[in-house]
């Protein structure tokens, strides 16, 4: 299939799709959209690794998602070493994450739970550079400390460390400080309903963006209250092009370039 449009962060594999994914991925083939379907734990991370094996325009991510740590272990950091050891051979992984730091709405969780999350954000930074793979990074109120890892990393690691900030909501300044560490950021379909994030999105290079869902949350307009799809993708792809002022077909060509290149995409 020809694909033209990428939707590198969806959960595909999450139950919200168990009635219909069919017809959610026909829809996909339909419209050429490709996606890197995301593990918040070891078993959404199976389950988006036996996604992907049986489409052509579906990749995977395995990571733990921050927010687990408690329903995992109460609050000791745990990476399936073992587990992922053997997942990260499938080919269709493609990155590791989604990991990295949750604060909370109001980014004041205790002390204690932020050093157990960066214990299990280090692990991931950690088992991505020995495989070689990029990161997916989930940051809520953590931005300060998420800079702060990957640069105390980035010593250790190099170049082998690199990635992307999924669900990007920052200033243009913060992601500039992502660019300078070899990260890339993700616009969801919020740029789609809110203007909070335009200077962003205007100041960013298109080979510093990607596009991405993280359906099934947080459908774009026109579709905004409804389950979302990888295939919506296409709305945030016209916003960030209609913000940028060029067309459309270039910035769908430009995201999709940088992403089969950064994550390693073949199909
Ligand atoms: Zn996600």
């Amino acid at each position: 299939m020809e694909i033209k449009y990428i939707d590198i962060h969806s959960h595909l594999n999450f139950k919200e799709f168990d009635a219909d994914r069919g017809e959610v991925i026909a829809r996909m083939k339909e419209k050429g959209v490709a996606t890197i379907t995301v593990g918040t734990s070891l078993e959404t991370s199976e389950s988006a690794v036996a996604l992907a094996e049986n489409h052509d325009n579906i990749f995977a991510c395995i990571g733990i998602h921050p927010t687990e740590i408690d329903e995992i272990t109460g609050m000791t950091a745990h990476f399936p070493r073992q587990h992922f050891e053997e997942l990260v051979k499938r080919p269709k992984v493609v990155a590791v994450g989604e990991c990295g730091l949750d604060y909370g709405r109001e980014g004041d969780i205790d002390e204690k739970s932020k050093e157990t999350q960066k214990i299990l954000f280090r692990q991931h930074i950690d088992f991505a550079a020995q495989h070689d793979l990029p990161i997916m990074i989930h940051t809520r109120n953590s931005a300060k400390d998420i800079l702060e890892v990957i640069a105390e990393k980035k010593k250790e690691h190099g170049d082998k460390l690199r990635g992307n900030i999924h669900f990007f909501t920052g200033t243009p300044e913060e992601a500039q400080a992502y660019f300078d560490l070899d990260f890339t950021i993700s616009f969801t379909g919020v740029i789609t309903f809110a203007r909070d994030y335009d200077a962003a999105v205007l100041a960013a290079p298109l080979d510093r963006i990607m596009s991405e869902t993280d359906a099934p949350f947080v459908a774009p307009l026109p579709y905004r209250g409804k389950r979302n799809e990888p295939t919506y993708v296409i709305e945030v792809v016209k916003k960030i092009a209609e913000i940028k002022g060029v067309e459309e077909e270039t910035a769908a060509q430009e995201i999709l370039k940088n992403a089969v290149a950064k994550w390693n995409l073949v199909w």
